[in-house]
């Protein structure tokens, strides 16, 4: 529970939430890829499916929609980190808050623009 003030990151405990749940996304996407391996391959993938996955082509084995998306916006909070511009939201600019942060770090939304994002006002 670190809250000092640390010099090299003024979000060190974002940063921390990130990457606990980075490896936890991907400690279940290991998992499933050897349980995976003793099923046969049901060879269901549609196309718009097979698009999403050119990113990570790897991750898309067994990961769900949700959880590839998690994962990228998790990439996404880390690029954000790394520039300055974590914190504030990537629609509006406005700031995004402590708690909302603190729930999920990885949102690149403030709460008003995730709102629009969920009833697809926002493209
Ligand atoms: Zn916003």
């Amino acid at each position: 529970m670190a809250r000092a003030k640390t010099k090299s990151s003024p979000h060190q405990q974002y940063e921390d939430a990130l990457r606990k749940k980075q490896h936890e996304l991907l400690d279940s996407y290991e998992r499933d890829k050897e349980a995976g391996n003793a099923q046969p391959d049901d060879g269901i993938q549609d196309l718009a499916d097979k698009a999403a996955s050119a990113y990570s082509k790897e991750l898309n084995f067994s990961l769900s929609d949700t959880e590839r998306n998690v994962l990228m916006l998790i990439d996404e909070a880390f690029a954000r980190i790394k520039d300055g511009d974590y914190g504030s939201c990537t629609n509006c600019g406005n700031q995004i808050g402590e708690k909302r942060l603190q729930a999920v770090p990885w949102t690149p939304f403030c709460i008003d623009c995730q709102e629009l994002q969920e009833k697809g006002l926002l493209s």
